[in-house]
């Protein structure tokens, strides 16, 4: 898979996509992401990529030109399955979204910055847009962040134990069932006896049962879908 990020901070994504599960899973080559400055996009002397915005409101507008021409050259490059653009009034991003961008080849994420990208790029270019949430960031980096990090920990190889992506909360909309380490008893706080039984049929009963309590009490509208 490769992701291609565009953005005009991006020394912001250094640090989320480079440690961890990220960086393992780029130097196993199971993906390729590419962070693309927005100002090598541009002709202007001062490499400036936002303007005022037409009707005299408040805040910066990211223009359109370096973006047309930076999504334009990928585009030259290969075929790119979704062109998504971070923002709080996209639809909202959960698991059963990361699942699908994860079967994607080629994917663009474009984060916005200032007050937002002129809203021609919304409707010419981009084919899919995301929230994280609904609260307001200064720019869609994080959000960006996010998102690569919850497709990337799903592709196969990944994460070591390939079962365990399966069994994390949301898959099959449902919460993850409790977990616990060694010592079975710390200072009398005890593991449920279960789970020491070494009955794996008893187990992995009590693991599901636990799960579907967990959602009734705590997320009862996952249950609902
Ligand atoms: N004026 C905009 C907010 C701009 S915030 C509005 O009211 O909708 C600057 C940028 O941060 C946005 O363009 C978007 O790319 C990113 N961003 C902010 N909040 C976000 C969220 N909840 N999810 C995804 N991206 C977000």
């Amino acid at each position: 898979m490769r992701i291609d990020i565009i953005t005009v901070v991006p020394e912001l994504l250094d640090s989320p996509l480079n440690e961890s599960i990220l960086k393992r899973a780029r130097e196993k080559g199971l993906v390729e992401i590419v962070i693309h400055n927005l100002r090598d996009y541009t002709d202007d002397k001062r490499r400036t990529v936002d303007d005022y915005p037409f009707g005299g409101e408040a805040g910066m507008v990211m223009k359109i030109e370096p973006v047309y021409r930076c999504i334009e050259h990928l585009k030259s490059e290969r075929h790119y399955d979704e062109i998504i653009f971070t923002s709080p009034d996209g639809i909202r991003y959960d698991q059963h979204e990361a699942n699908r961008l994860s079967t994607l080849e080629n994917i663009i994420i474009l984060c916005g910055h200032y007050k937002g990208i002129d809203f021609r790029i919304r409707e010419h270019l981009i084919t899919r847009e995301i929230s994280i949430g609904d609260y307001v960031l200064t720019g869609g980096e994080l959000a960006a962040a996010i998102i690569t990090d919850s497709v990337v920990r799903l592709l196969p190889g990944a994460i070591g134990d390939e079962e365990s992506a399966l069994t994390d909360c949301f898959q099959d909309d449902l919460l993850a069932p409790p977990i616990y380490t060694r010592p079975a008893d710390f200072n009398g706080w005890k593991v449920p006896e279960v789970l020491t039984s070494g009955n794996f049929a008893e187990i992995e009963k009590w693991q599901e049962e636990q799960s579907y309590e967990r959602t009734r009490a705590l997320r009862p509208d996952l249950l609902e879908r």
